[in-house]
C-alpha cells in the first residue's frame, strides 16, 4: 500500500456518522434486511410531484437550442449564468436584496461548499497560527467532522437545554455565556433548520451570533430552509447579513444525485470560493444547473417546495410525535421540538446503557435508528447527554415509523426498567 500523506491519512478515514452508515448497510445486507425498518436514512423520499417537476425541466433541456451549450461545452467556474440570474433574481425579489452574479457561487453539493471554506478560512494561517472552525451550537451536521484537513480546527459549543417536563419536550439554544469569537477565530458555521435536531435557530439568535462575528465569515447551511426545501415546520426568514454566506443545497429540494450547492455572500469571499474551486474541479456539472435553472426562474422549485415536501415531513413528524406521546413509559425522555429538516431527535435522558449499546440493542427489534453521539463534531467536553441522543429518519412510511416507535418504547420500558 502507498504510504499516505497526513492529509491522505485524514481524508481515508470515514467520519462520524458515515462510520455508523456502514454498520447499518452491512446490518442490512445480513440477509433478514426485509425483516428491519430503517429510520436512518438521509436520503430524501422521491416524491412523485418533484420527481415530475425534474422530469419536465429536463424535457424542457432536452427541447431546447442550449443543449449542446449546457452539456458538451465547459462554462464559468462560478456556475450556469442562466441558474446564477434565477438565483439572484429570485432573492432580489423575494428578501428585497441587491444581489449581482459577483455575490453567488454554484458548488457540486453544498457539502463541497463547507469544504472550499474549511480549508479556505480555517486551518493554519502562513504564520501558523491556527484558525477555528466555530459551530455555535452542538450538536449538528456530522459531515462538518470531516470538513478540515486540519480536524483540531473544528471547535464546537455546548448549548443550552429548554426543558419542558410535563410535555417531554426539549430545545437547543445557543450558550451565548460560553460562546467566544476571538482572532483565532477563522469562521463560524451551523445548520439552519438543524440536521439532526431540527432546531431552527431564531432570528435574533443568528443576528447575535452574526454581530459577535463580525470580523469573520459566518456560514449559514441552509440546506433546509426556506425558499427550497422550505423543510421548516416554523416561522424563519434568511438572515443575510454582509458577513453571512448562505449555503443552499438542491438536494432536499429532489436533486441530491446531480450535487447542486449554492453559496450566497460578499463579493470578495465568493472569489475565494470560486478560485479554491477551479483549482479543485474546474466547475459543477452543468446539466443539473441547468435543469435548476428552469425550475427556480418559473417558480416551481419554490412552489412545490411549500406544497408538497414541507407537508410531507412535517405529517411524518406528527407520527412520531402521537406515537412517542402514547406508547413511550414514564421515564424521562424528551423530544426536540419539530422546527424542521428531515430528522426527529429523541432524547433519553438518564439512559441506562450508551447510545451505541441502545441503537444495537434496537437492532434485535427489528428497527434501525442512528445513535447521536457522531453528531457533535468538535465538542471537546465530556458531556454525558451525546451519549443519550437519537437520530431518527421521516423518510420512510408513516405505517412504518409507527411500528418502529412502539418498538422502541418497548425497548425503552425494558432498559429503564432494568437500570
Ligand atoms: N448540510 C446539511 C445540514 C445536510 O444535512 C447535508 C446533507 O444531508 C449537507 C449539508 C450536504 O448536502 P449536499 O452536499 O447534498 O448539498
Amino acid at each position: 500500500a502507498p504510504i499516505l500523506t497526513q492529509f491522505g491519512q485524514q481524508m481515508s478515514h470515514l467520519t462520524g456518522v458515515r462510520a455508523i452508515m456502514k454498520d447499518i448497510i452491512e446490518t442490512l445486507q445480513s440477509g433478514q434486511s426485509a425483516e428491519f425498518i430503517n429510520l436512518s436514512a438521509g436520503n430524501p423520499v422521491i416524491l412523485p410531484e418533484v420527481e415530475q417537476l425534474w422530469r419536465d425541466c429536463t424535457a424542457d433541456l432536452l427541447a431546447s437550442s442550449d443543449y449542446g451549450e449546457v452539456v458538451c461545452r465547459y462554462g464559468s467556474s462560478r456556475g450556469y449564468e442562466p441558474l446564477i440570474d434565477a438565483i439572484s433574481t429570485d432573492f432580489n425579489q423575494r428578501y428585497g436584496l441587491s444581489l449581482k452574479p459577483e455575490n453567488i457561487l454554484i458548488t457540486p453539493g453544498s457539502q463541497s461548499l463547507y469544504f472550499l471554506a474549511a480549508n479556505s478560512f480555517g486551518g493554519y494561517t502562513t504564520e501558523g497560527q491556527l484558525k477555528e472552525i466555530i459551530l455555535p451550537l452542538s450538536p449538528d451536521y456530522t459531515g462538518y467532522g470531516g470538513v478540515s484537513l486540519y480536524p483540531e480546527a473544528v471547535r464546537a459549543y455546548q448549548p443550552t437545554l429548554e426543558v419542558d417536563t410535563a410535555a417531554h419536550r426539549f430545545k437547543y439554544r445557543p450558550d451565548f455565556s460560553q460562546l467566544t469569537i476571538t482572532e483565532q477565530t477563522g469562521f463560524v458555521l451551523f445548520s439552519r433548520p438543524c440536521n439532526p435536531t431540527g432546531n431552527v435557530l431564531s432570528d435574533d439568535e443568528v443576528k447575535r451570533i452574526a454581530t459577535l462575528a463580525a470580523n469573520v465569515p459566518v456560514f449559514i447551511d441552509s440546506a433546509y430552509a426556506p425558499p427550497f426545501p422550505a423543510l421548516n415546520f416554523t416561522e424563519m426568514t434568511p438572515v443575510l447579513a454582509p458577513n453571512v454566506v448562505h449555503g443552499i443545497s438542491l438536494s432536499k429540494a429532489g436533486l441530491p444525485g446531480e450535487r447542486v450547492g449554492i453559496a450566497i455572500g460578499d463579493a470578495a469571499t465568493i472569489r475565494i470560493l470560486e478560485s479554491f474551486q477551479t483549482n479543485l474541479c474546474i466547475h459543477s456539472s452543468r446539466y443539473g444547473q441547468a435543469i435548476a435553472a428552469k425550475a427556480i426562474a418559473s417558480g416551481a422549485l419554490a412552489e412545490i417546495s411549500k406544497t408538497a415536501i414541507r407537508p410531507h415531513y412535517q405529517q411524518k413528524f406528527a407520527v412520531i410525535e402521537s406515537t412517542l406521546d402514547e406508547t413511550m413509559p414514564d421515564v424521562p425522555w424528551y423530544l426536540h421540538r419539530a422546527e424542521g429538516s428531515i430528522f426527529a431527535w429523541l432524547w433519553l435522558q438518564d439512559l441506562p446503557m450508551d447510545d451505541q449499546a441502545f441503537y444495537q440493542a434496537l437492532k434485535q427489534y427489528g428497527v434501525i435508528i442512528v445513535p447521536g453521539s457522531p453528531f457533535f463534531p468538535g465538542l471537546r467536553n465530556d458531556w454525558e447527554h451525546k451519549h443519550q441522543c437519537f437520530r431518527i429518519s421521516l423518510t420512510d412510511t408513516a405505517e412504518r415509523i409507527e411500528i418502529a416507535i412502539r418498538r422502541l418504547a418497548n425497548l425503552t420500558e425494558e432498559v429503564y426498567g432494568q437500570g
